[in-house]
């Protein structure tokens, strides 16, 4: 479902949702029944079981833009290769990336300092997303030497969330279509939470290859980098695979989520509650003299306060909420799983009402935290 217990036993509603794995709920019985099935067969073994054929067809027949599959582990494994094939592909260096977007923790992306060296900045040059202007001045910066623009399937960092828009999208298509880099859409986070297809769907875009985790199996360590013909022949030269990648269990979990994904109405069910607690935050915040802006998707509403430039009400609300049984993360999105319902809601929107309330009661003491100024880069 959509609880977790801490090592004291106290029950906490899960907003955070594993990251994003936690698709349709812990131990949804579906999923867990054909992971189980499967154990008995096999996991670890000598070469793939048959569900990965079988989990590689049904994939590229639900992603419009995708003709093969790679499977890893985690979405490092994944965004990592297809920076590969983009380099292998176009025998190309730079990559374009947005400010602040996340691809993992590999060095090619990271903006941790520590044990990277000087050179992988080199090759990367950013932008702003949707912002087409910053988009082709990283371009003209990459010259000749583009291999790959990365996007995520919308900008979800900490700070306010936003969908693409068609025309940062098109002409992300458009600028690699011009100069033959791979456009690839990291939908690591998003995926299947937007849509039943690749994110970009929404506005029409088909990228080059997209890189998929996190929701795929519902929690069971599987992604997927799924790819079109023009990247077929880069992806069979570049060296990417692991000892576990070719586990059938997670394999078997993904077949079971994806038939879900397909056949039932999850997707509206999240976006309806989502907005629903939205709403009922709006107007409990107001109530207590707080101004909240809701942002991004409603299935991944995220909150910031107005006047709060250092995010002290942000964090305050998000520890309110924890004393209550109420886990969101103090930066990122809520996060809304399919196992949710309307009492679920009722419950989280009632303790923001007393967190909104004791925080009018103190407002002017509230500091925001150290740690969280040092994890955004404001201490
Ligand atoms: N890309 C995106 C958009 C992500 O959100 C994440 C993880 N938060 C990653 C890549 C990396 O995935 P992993 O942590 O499984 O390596």
């Amino acid at each position: 479902g959509c609880r977790i217990w801490d090592a004291d036993g106290r029950e906490y509603l899960d907003f955070r949702c594993a990251s994003g794995a936690n698709l349709l709920g812990y131990g949804d019985p579906r999923v867990e029944r054909a992971a189980s099935l499967q154990a008995d067969l096999g996991n670890t073994m000598s070469g793939p079981a048959p569900v990965m054929i079988d989990l590689a067809e049904t994939l590229v027949g639900m992603v419009s833009h995708a003709d093969w599959v790679l499977f890893a582990k985690n979405g490092t494994d994944v965004t990592t290769a297809a920076l590969l094939v983009a380099r292998a592909h176009t025998g190309r260096r730079r990559v374009l990336l947005a400010e602040n977007a996340y691809h993992g923790w590999a060095p090619w992306s990271s903006r941790a300092r520590a044990g990277i060296p000087r050179e992988e900045q080199a090759s990367r040059s950013y932008f702003r997303y949707n912002d087409v202007d910053s988009l082709n001045a990283a371009a003209f910066d990459a010259g000749e030497d583009l291999a790959a623009i990365f996007v995520t399937g919308y900008k979800h960092y900490w700070d306010a969330c936003e969908l693409p828009t068609q025309l940062f999208a098109s002409r992300c298509r458009e600028l690699c279509d011009q100069t033959g880099a791979l456009l690839v859409v990291d939908d690591v986070f998003a995926g299947f939470r937007l849509a039943r297809d690749c994110s970009w769907s929404i506005v029409n875009v088909e990228p080059d290859l997209s890189c998929w985790s996190k929701s795929l199996a519902n929690g069971h360590a599987l992604s997927a980098l799924l790819g079109c013909n023009r990247a077929r022949d880069a992806m069979s030269q570049v060296l990417a695979g692991g000892t576990f990648w070719a586990q059938a269990v997670p394999m078997a979990a993904a077949l079971a989520t994806l038939a879900v994904i397909r056949t039932s109405s999850y997707l509206e069910h999240m976006a309806r509650l989502g907005q629903h607690m939205g709403d009922a935050l709006k107007q409990k915040a107001r109530k207590y003299g707080f101004e909240i802006e809701l942002t991004g998707p409603s299935q991944l509403p995220h909150i910031s306060f107005n006047d709060d430039p250092r995010l002290g009400l942000k964090f305050a609300f998000a520890e309110a909420l924890l004393k209550q049984g109420i886990y969101m993360h103090c930066l990122h999105c809520i996060i809304l799983t399919a196992a949710m319902n309307e009492s679920d809601i009722e419950r989280a929107v009632n303790a923001a009402e007393i967190a909104f309330a004791d925080m009018s009661a103190r407002r002017s003491s509230i500091e925001p935290s150290a740690a969280v100024l040092a994890f955004v880069g404001m201490s």
